[in-house]
């Protein structure tokens, strides 16, 4: 193990020597990472490589979160909610959540870590989908159902879509029209209303590592499943972001308007996850 200071602060760095045909830097730790290189690269070209790299080295080790040991779990945040975890050893594996009393219990027959991650994710995963699918239906009324919207536009019109009561979006497209019109978020706006967001074609759940939510170019959204463990306003503002990806594809001007529109601490609640969501999910992706 060597060491070096970057920016004085101390890392501790591994060299791999293989049969690989060039230099790679990993990131291990807050304070650690390792070079892979071909076995005859010579040190002072690691090192020039290394410094070449520090601002890279320091950005990205700061990403690095260290997740809790679940069997010492106490508590756990849903969506800002406080649950009370105990976990015993018992030949049965199983795992309830009781919303009313906000207790998890989990019995496990053995409390390794790799063993309680698997029963964790394969518990919460649902209830995260559940809940995502739940915040998506509170955000766009049910009356403005995207079934309707996807046969208004394979008929070439939207009149067959209802306004929404919430809010009034109105469907504007004349029968006339072969192009349909659909309301766009700014123009919900002006009629001051929040519900002019179209419905995604599926909703998935995913692990990933760094990304919270993404948007296909056929409409359907995934986001990350450990979203759940975040504040309910940044939990929110991710759906709503991705909603909003419906609409505008790109993050333009545009989008972020539409954006500040449904959520308007996005600037802030952005910079929040940037900085401070990886940190806040429960097992490593
Ligand atoms: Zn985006």
């Amino acid at each position: 193990m060597k060491q070096i200071n970057i920016n004085n602060k101390p890392f501790t760095y591994q060299i791999k020597r293989k049969s690989i045909h060039s230099i790679h830097l990993h990131i291990k730790g807050k304070n650690s990472f390792y070079i892979s290189c071909p076995y005859l690269t010579p040190n002072f070209v690691i090192n020039r490589f290394i410094i070449k790299n520090s601002t890279w080295i320091l950005k990205n080790s700061k990403k690095i979160f260290s997740c809790p040991k679940l069997s010492q779990l106490k508590n756990l945040g849903i969506l800002g909610k406080k649950y009370k975890i105990n976990i015993t050893k018992s030949p049965k594996n199983s795992f309830s959540i009781n919303h009313n009393t906000s207790v998890i219990q989990v019995t496990a027959n053995t409390l390794y870590q790799h063993h309680l991650k698997k029963l964790f994710e394969k518990n919460l995963r649902p209830l995260a989908l559940d809940l995502i699918k739940k915040e998506i239906n509170a955000v766009i009324p049910n009356s403005f159902v995207g079934a309707t919207l996807a046969v208004a536009r394979r008929h070439g019109n939207l009149s067959a879509v209802k306004e929404s009561p919430a809010c009034n979006v109105v469907a504007t497209a004349g029968r006339r029209r072969k192009k349909p019109v659909i309301p766009s978020v700014v123009e919900g706006s002006r009629r001051n209303c929040k519900s002019s967001l179209l419905r995604p074609t599926k909703i998935s759940v995913r692990n990933q590592k760094t990304r919270f939510g993404s948007c296909s170019a056929k409409g359907s959204l995934s986001f990350n499943w450990q979203i759940i463990f975040f504040p309910s306003d940044k939990f929110r503002h991710i759906v709503l972001h991705e909603l909003v990806h419906l609409k505008i594809k790109n993050h333009s001007k545009n989008y972020w308007h539409a954006l500040s529109l449904l959520d308007p601490n996005c600037k802030i609640n952005n910079k929040w996850l940037k900085t401070h969501g990886n940190h806040h999910f429960l097992i490593k992706p």
